[in-house]
């Protein structure tokens, strides 16, 4: 079927704790994202940024409330459907994880894609020798990426999420690694490379986030904010 059409996220009341004994790390927490609107989440450290992104891909079970997505509970949802699903949902990490194999290997590990379409990905994020055409594709990935840089490998990501396609995008400080010629141009690439997706950024640079619709601002498990960011 055609689920997620739009990319409407809405989280409803959502309470998480990592383990029973710990306290909450997201405290009812409630926002919606209208489809195609890019948002930002902003809060000091450890005030539940990225436990927001564990319970939207359900890698924690939360306690209470609802999570949906064009109006689908994720929770009643199979993983593969929250993970894996091309013009789902796909999140952006900040390390992301990088197999041992080749280039190709790691950007379609399920040979879903050509190698036309994957090349323009490359191509799209500027990654480092895309200049080289196909050969590219055959180059050699130590386990864990371990030689390209953090940046490059946040690249390779991008990549991904180019293939993929998602209706709702979620970055988790996604570009920590790249200097900031290359973070305006990821920024700029995002605009105008998923027009219609729904975008969920976890901001570090303040900069990079003063045009979004909307800024939510996170303490303690909590919004404490939230509107444009002309009004916060
Ligand atoms: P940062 O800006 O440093 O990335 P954050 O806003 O992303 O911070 P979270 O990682 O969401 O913060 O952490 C929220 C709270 O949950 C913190 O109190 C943290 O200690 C706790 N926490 C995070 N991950 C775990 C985990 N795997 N197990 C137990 N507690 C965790
Ligand atoms: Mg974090």
């Amino acid at each position: 079927d055609s689920w997620p059409c739009k990319g409407l996220l809405e989280f409803n009341n959502v309470s998480l704790r990592y383990r029973p004994g710990l306290p909450l790390s997201l405290n009812e927490l409630s926002f919606t994202i209208q489809h195609g609107q890019r948002c930002a989440v902003v809060g000091r450290t450890g005030a539940g940024k990225s436990t927001l992104t564990t319970a939207l891909f359900r890698l924690v079970e939360i306690e209470q409330g609802r999570i949906t997505l064009d109006g689908v509970d994720l929770s009643t949802l199979g993983l593969s459907d929250v993970r894996g699903r091309q013009n789902g949902m796909f999140i952006l990490p900040q390390d992301p994880s990088i197999f041992s194999g080749t280039i190709k290997s790691n950007l379609d590990p399920f040979s879903s894609h050509d190698d036309e379409d994957i090349l323009k990905a490359l191509d799209l994020v500027r990654f480092p020798g895309s200049d080289r055409g196909r050969r590219i594709l055959l180059d050699l990935v130590e386990e864990g990426g371990s030689n390209f840089s953090s940046g490059e490998k946040q690249l390779m990501s991008l990549a991904r999420a180019m293939l993929a396609n998602p209706r709702l995008l979620v970055l988790d400080e996604a570009t920590s690694s790249v200097d900031q010629t290359t973070d305006d141009f990821v920024q700029q690439m995002l605009r105008s490379q998923f027009p219609n997706t729904t975008l969920l950024t976890i901001a570090h640079r303040l900069n990079t986030i003063i045009d979004y619709d909307k800024i939510i601002v996170i303490n303690k498990g909590k919004v404490a904010e939230i509107g444009p960011p002309s009004e916060l």
